[in-house]
């Protein structure tokens, strides 16, 4: 037997690469190695059930604690990978872990703003699960909260620092809430959404700085244009940073994150990455270079890394999904929307169920839906089956979509 497969970060991707790797018929050792301290769980309910109080810590466990034994999989929890070299692997304790083939998913860090007083107590962003419990246990005592960033993370826990009955101010420095990902028309319903709820939404808005107290807590955030806002708690949402890690000393490229193609894998033999760390095509035009910071895109990408590392030839062509909840608010996302030249918009937004459905040159790309779950249901199915979708009836919302879509024309991607 050889020294098999070494995975390293055990979160998303790493969990579903290594289990991939078993039920795909590998039977040579797989350790996985990742630096926390728990066996990998799932990150969304941090800023959502997780965060409310209403899903405890054992709920969030992707598997039983029994199941890596019972698997074969030696899960190694706490250790940090400080060095590589072909072949090898160094831990921050010491140890030296051998590999024939090896899986990076290191995923990505929040990225901490550059300001004065960033450093302050009571400053934090939301990563992990030890952040979550720190940012719940200080969500209970807080009175004033700063979200810094308007996109799914900084709204998901605004929402539910509402719902505790938290004074809460979002701070965003774009134009609308969460830009890169929906339409304006949803921006614009979710700022009405969050302000209803007694949220206040700075929009074009950026933060200076934090003033503290004589302790080194935090006591208010300050705009560029001098504004103070009062605050006991500020989260930091402005966006994450790939973990690159052991990459660079294996001579692997990282250009904006791991460099890996549909099959995840990388420029170097035998190394494969997936999930937050990596840049990879379009998964369905197969052009390009993105980041898809999602649960379905790390799993489905470490579905592909592990067929590789199998001798197996599955790229990884899935249509992108996401999801975020924000209160009562579920908004799906099918797609990518990048490029589009026309939306069309379903529904009613003051109704608070409606979708943005986007086209280029007629042809469908993306839907974001608001509490319109059968629509995003329709639009997944489209771009997976290549079915079309006339933009010109789309806009009926009184006819399901899946009535109006048709078998697979030549699809524009
Ligand atoms: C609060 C929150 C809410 C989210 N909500 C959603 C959602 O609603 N829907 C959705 O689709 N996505 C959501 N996401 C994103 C989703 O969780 C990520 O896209 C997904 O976890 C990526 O998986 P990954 O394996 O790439 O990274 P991770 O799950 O972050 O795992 C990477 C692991 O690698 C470890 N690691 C890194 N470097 C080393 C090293 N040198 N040595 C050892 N270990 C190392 C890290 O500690 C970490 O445990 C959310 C993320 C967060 C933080």
């Amino acid at each position: 037997m050889g020294s098999g497969t070494v995975v390293v970060g055990a979160g998303q991707a790493g969990l579903h690469l290594a289990v991939s790797l078993r039920q795909g018929g590998d039977e040579e050792p797989i350790v996985l190695v990742g630096e926390e301290p728990h066996a990998p769980y799932q990150r969304p309910p941090l800023s959502k059930d997780f965060l409310a109080g209403r899903a405890d810590q054992d709920s969030l466990a992707f598997r039983d604690p029994g199941y890596y034994e019972q698997a074969g999989i030696r899960l190694l929890t706490g250790e940090r990978i400080t060095g590589a070299e072909p072949g090898l692997l160094h831990t921050a304790s010491g140890r030296t872990l051998p590999y024939e083939r090896l899986a990076l998913t290191l995923g990505a860090e929040p990225v901490r703003l550059p300001v004065p007083g960033a450093g302050l107590r009571g400053v934090c962003t939301l990563r992990g699960l030890e952040d979550a419990r720190a940012l719940r246990e200080r969500l209970a005592r807080a009175e004033r909260v700063v979200v810094v960033g308007g996109g799914f993370i900084g709204l998901e826990t605004a929402a539910v620092a509402r719902s505790l009955g938290v004074r809460v101010t979002v701070v965003e420095a774009g134009e609308r809430l969460m830009a890169r990902a929906v339409a304006p028309v949803v921006s614009e319903f979710y700022r009405q959404a969050h302000t209803r709820q007694g949220t206040e939404v700075l929009l074009s808005a950026a933060v200076a700085g934090f003033e503290g107290d004589a302790a080194g807590r935090v006591r208010a955030a300050v705009l560029a244009d001098g504004t103070r806002l009062p605050a006991d708690l500020v989260l930091l949402g402005v966006g994450v940073r790939p973990r690159t890690g052991p990459a660079r000393a294996l001579g692997v490229e990282v250009d904006g994150g791991i460099v890996v193609d549909a099959r995840s894998r990388t420029n170097v033999p035998g190394v494969v990455a997936a999930g937050d760390c990596t840049v990879r095509p379009h998964p369905l035009t197969g052009e390009g270079r993105l980041r898809l910071e999602s649960v379905p895109s790390a799993v489905a990408q470490a579905q592909a890394a592990a067929a590789s590392l199998l001798g197996r030839d599955e790229p990884d062509t899935s249509v992108p999904w996401f999801w975020s909840n924000q209160g009562e608010l579920r908004l799906q996302i099918a797609g990518l929307s990048a490029g589009h030249d026309a939306t069309v918009v379903r529904g009613e937004p003051a109704s608070g169920q409606f979708s943005v459905l986007y086209f280029r040159r007629g042809a469908l790309l993306a839907v974001d839906a608001v509490n319109r779950p059968a629509d995003y249901m329709a639009v997944r199915r489209a771009l997976t089956r290549g079915e079309h979708l006339s933009a010109d009836r789309a806009g009926d919302a009184a006819v399901p979509l899946k009535q109006l879509l048709t078998e697979g024309t030549a699809q524009v991607r």
